[in-house]
């Protein structure tokens, strides 16, 4: 999609990122056309064995390396998948999570045994994963979180419920954040890994029903004394949890502002389709130059965020991407991203608020990116500490 014009960073103009951007646009027409994605609102979930297909094609952890089980790419081929599935409304498919989120706790910080043992399954799909942080009583501030794992013999018990839980109806491979010493605070958290398959006391609650990225399951989670093996903290040690968090969240929030630049670069695609089609007192809307005012500033913003986004992806691939900067990115995107998609809508007239058009979707689905991924304002309070 060129809708922005603008020119590719250098290192996302790489051959091998090229084919491999085509070659997915190709697999989510084939896989996921628009009826289908009907049908995950429909159900609130992808059908499970769309993670075995992927896994089959090469799309799941495809940052990870190949002794595995991965495909051996770095985060530009994370992007190039985020960018087409958004650019194709297959977002809801949280296989970004999968792949740029919880692949990398395992890979950066599991044991050799641990990457083993979970990275080639999530290659394949045989795991379809999740991250559960948040808790009815502890969002935006993480070090609240009440989940106990209380070492019993030769493992953990692990205790308590988590909600807002992304992939929460088909994971059967989930990071939890629990307390390992509720003492330490921040020192006492731990990740620890649970197989849902044959977990005694883990229980799936409801599959929340949301105001807009309905195809993606979000659920509540409930783990009654559910026992884990030792070796299933991340890292092998306790007490690791909140720094590994730390350092992995900058990649998070670029995810999302990545993201937020494709779902919008869709919104000005269609917006432009339709403006140029749709006629008011005997000249297409497009004509109008309020309309080319709004679409101008649109285009304009958007080239910005862009822009900003492939620097802080530039950095990222270097290893300097603070969390500072990329919560910038996160913030003022996606804060951009509602702005410019409820313009667009605007432009629509009451076409716009219709879920039959892509605008309807692309609104519902904006909101949440203030949201999720730690707030706006929390961005801002990451930002103003290095005031
Ligand atoms: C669709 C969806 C998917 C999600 N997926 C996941 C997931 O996969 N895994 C997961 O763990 N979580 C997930 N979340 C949870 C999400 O990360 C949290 O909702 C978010 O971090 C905010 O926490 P909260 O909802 O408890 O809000 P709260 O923390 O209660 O915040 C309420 C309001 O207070 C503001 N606020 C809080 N603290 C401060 C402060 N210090 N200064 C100023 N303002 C403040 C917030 O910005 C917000 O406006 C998801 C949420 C949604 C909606």
């Amino acid at each position: 999609m060129n809708v922005l014009q603008t020119a590719e960073p250098d290192f996302m103009l790489e051959e091998d990122v090229v084919l491999f951007s085509d070659s997915v646009g190709k697999w989510l027409d084939e896989h996921c056309p628009p009826e289908e994605i009907e049908r995950w609102k429909h159900d609130g979930k992808v059908p499970r064995d769309l993670w075995l297909k992927s896994g089959a094609a090469g799309l799941n952890c495809v940052s990870t390396p190949e002794e595995y089980g991965g495909m051996g790419g770095d985060y530009r081929h994370e992007v190039v998948l985020m960018r087409q599935m958004g650019w194709k409304g297959a977002d809801h498919y949280g296989l970004s999570l999968h792949n740029a989120i919880v692949a990398p706790y395992i890979f950066h910080y599991g044991t050799e045994e641990q990457k083993q043992r979970w990275l080639p399954k999530m290659a394949s799909g045989e795991f379809a994963t999740a991250i559960a942080m948040t808790e009815p009583g502890a969002g935006s501030d993480l070090q609240g979180v009440k989940t106990t794992a209380r070492k019993d013999g030769n493992g953990y018990v692990v205790s308590g419920s988590k909600t807002f839980i992304t992939n929460g109806q088909n994971a059967n491979l989930i990071i939890v954040v629990a307390k390992t010493d509720p003492s330490l605070g921040a020192k006492g958290t731990s990740l620890i890994v649970v197989e849902t398959d044959d977990a005694e006391g883990f229980e799936r609650g409801r599959n929340l029903d949301k105001i807009g990225a309905e195809g993606n399951d979000t659920s509540e989670l409930f783990f009654n004394d559910v026992k884990v093996p030792a070796d299933n903290i991340i890292g092998g040690g306790e007490g690791l949890g909140f720094i590994q968090l730390m350092q992995q969240l900058p990649q998070e929030r670029l995810n999302i502002a990545v993201q937020g630049v494709a779902a919008a670069e869709r919104g000005l695609a269609s917006t432009l389709d339709y403006v140029k089609q749709r006629k008011a007192f005997g000249k297409s809307v497009i004509d109008f130059q309020n309309t080319q005012f709004k679409l101008a500033e649109v285009k304009t913003k958007l080239t910005v965020a862009k822009v900003f986004v492939d620097y802080c992806i530039g950095q990222h691939l270097q290893g300097k991407l603070d969390a500072a900067t990329a919560s910038m990115a996160k913030y003022w995107v996606t804060d951009i991203q509602c702005e410019v998609i409820d313009e667009m809508l605007q432009l629509h007239g009451g076409y716009g608020y219709m879920n039959e058009y892509p605008i309807a979707q692309l609104y519902r689905d904006a909101r949440v990116q203030r949201i999720y991924g730690g707030t706006n304002e929390i961005m801002k309070l990451l930002i103003a500490r290095t005031l």
